[in-house]
């Protein structure tokens, strides 16, 4: 946030705060923070093996945010129980040993939430993560929904009746995606995960199984892989103090104990692959077309001082390519409407760089050339020192905000952030901390740090290139045509620098009528000529 007149002294006074932060000398070798200490948080681990996070945190006050995170996920599933994982989510909330779905029901409409797995629970590939959202004025609710993820952890009955009851409400989420949106999704995962195990693995599941699937198999699945090592639970409230809550997690889940030896969780690899993946989706009700590339990579580490770097680098070249195709976009006759690039992780061992544009019918060729060719243009030429002022100066002003705002952070933020140090092992090094190794790192990027990430951006690489219209235009054939004239174009380098100059920037489209030169005089002792 900018400083504008009428703000209060006091955040002049935090402002300050960030101006005066200390430059930190720092080796690229050292750990980040106190790894695996996650910071803020009153952390340990159950003899059972369950880590606990608490927290006090006042945004909202009052209320806590809660979850049980599970590293349990439909990867996991045999071929015959293929949408189990999410069945025993939905079974979570229909009962347990202590509960019924009344009870469950009664509970969640105590402390205002809407009723349903879904909406207090996902699962996804690699994770299943239920979360609730209560007042903690009352203490007892607090300890009620402390004991309620306690019995998802190890209790979840699992009976011909429960799911029987529970297979209408599956099969309607199931058909619900169903739709074009729907089936394109899922044979794009497919064309992405192709090779790897996720690619049959949608959380979904089949409709068989849905139908038919024994509880039996659901009970193997659920004491399989739910045990308690497997799990966290996070608490981020306005507590009077985190030993009282800590005490509850102790009181509530210490006695839990997980039926059989825990199997290892395994890694599926996703095996990357030279050529180019394509698929050309029809979809008669989208409004316009749209063309997608993602480039596929492995999951970086984030330990070290130089991993911190290195995701300031790429978050710099996201940033610095995005202006770049802003800029197009605002051209007269430009070849998408709106295009941009992010990462985004997928599966737990797998990110990707998705680069996505929205364009005007038929025009995804011109589209898809337009965003090969940026990408190949900052492999030979860079970005200008411009460029990446620009972007170092939006990303201080980024965590500038975020250092004077930081004790605005809902609790439910520094959950996710708890549970992704769980799951992902992201450290959480605190926004202090986070500031300063900003404010000293961001200056020492440069521009060449930056526009070496383009080396990842090879459609030769893990690369997935989709097109969606709402009539049939173009053709794999044509977008491989695309791809290879983009290549051919990179190796015989004759793609231009880019150049600021020719981008329009103003933001009035007609220029006003220059005026004449009537008259004009010299004053060569100072250097200057004057022109009226
Ligand atoms: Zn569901």
């Amino acid at each position: 946030m900018d400083l504008i007149a009428g703000e209060s002294s006091k955040k002049v006074l935090r402002k300050h705060g960030f101006r005066s932060l200390k430059l930190m000398s720092v080796d690229m070798e050292q750990e980040l923070g106190n790894e695996p200490e996650p910071f803020g948080a009153d952390y340990g681990r159950l003899d059972n093996g369950l880590v606990y996070y608490v927290r006090r945190n006042s945004k909202p006050r009052m209320r806590a945010a809660l979850a049980l995170a599970v590293k349990v996920g439909s990867v996991l599933e045999e071929e015959d129980q293929r949408g189990v994982a999410h069945i025993v989510e939905h079974l979570a909330f229909s009962a347990t040993t202590r509960y019924t779905n009344h009870d469950i029901v009664k509970f969640l409409e105590s402390v205002g939430a809407e009723f349903g797995p879904c909406q207090n629970a996902m699962t996804t590939a690699d994770e299943t993560i239920y979360e609730l959202f209560v007042p903690v004025d009352k203490p007892e609710l607090l300890s009620q929904a402390i004991s309620i993820l306690a019995e998802f952890s190890s209790e979840i009955r699992v009976s011909k009746e429960d799911l029987d009851k529970e297979r209408g409400a599956v099969m309607e989420e199931y058909r619900g995606n169903r739709n074009a949106t729907g089936r394109m999704q899922d044979s794009h995962w497919q064309l992405m995960m192709e090779g790897s195990k996720y690619a049959e693995r949608l959380p979904i599941g089949l409709e068989k199984v849905i139908r038919s699937v024994p509880a039996a198999t659901v009970k193997q699945f659920y004491q399989k892989w739910y045990h308690l090592c497997n799990m966290a639970v996070v608490a981020v409230g306005d507590f009077p103090d985190t030993k009282t809550v800590v005490d509850l997690i102790k009181t509530h889940f210490e006695d839990k104990r997980s039926s059989s030896e825990p199997p290892q969780i395994p890694v599926f690899p996703v095996p990357s692959h030279e050529e180019t993946r394509f698929s050309c989706f029809v979809e008669s009700e989208a409004a316009g077309s749209a063309v997608m590339i993602s480039y596929k990579m492995p999951i970086s580490d984030l330990k070290t001082v130089k991993d911190y770097r290195d995701m300031l680098a790429e978050s710099m070249f996201l940033h610095a390519l995005n202006q770049r195709l802003f800029k197009i976009s605002r051209r007269k006759d430009p070849p998408f409407f709106a295009c941009s690039v992010a990462a985004d992780v997928l599966v737990s061992p797998l990110k990707a760089y998705i680069m996505s544009s929205s364009c005007k019918e038929k025009g995804t060729l011109a589209s898809l050339e337009s965003m090969l060719l940026e990408v190949a243009r900052v492999r030979l030429h860079g970005f200008s020192e411009r460029e990446i002022s620009v972007v170092r100066a939006l990303m201080m002003s980024e965590i500038e905000s975020a250092y004077l705002e930081r004790d605005q952070v809902q609790s439910t933020s520094l959950r996710d952030e708890y549970i992704q140090h769980f799951l992902h092992k992201e450290p959480v090094i605190g926004i202090e901390y986070e500031a300063q190794l900003q404010k000293t790192l961001l200056p020492q990027i440069s521009a060449s740090d930056v526009a070496r990430y383009s080396e990842k951006l090879r459609t030769s690489c893990g690369c997935v290139i989709k097109t969606m219209e709402p009539r049939s235009a173009a053709t794999i054939d044509d977008l491989r045509n695309v791809v290879s004239k983009v290549n051919s174009l990179e190796e015989e380098k004759m793609i231009a620098p880019w150049d600021e100059e020719k981008i329009p920037e103003e933001v009035v489209d007609e220029k006003p009528t220059p005026g004449e030169v009537t008259h004009q005089l010299e004053y060569p002792e100072v250097g200057v000529t004057e022109l009226t």
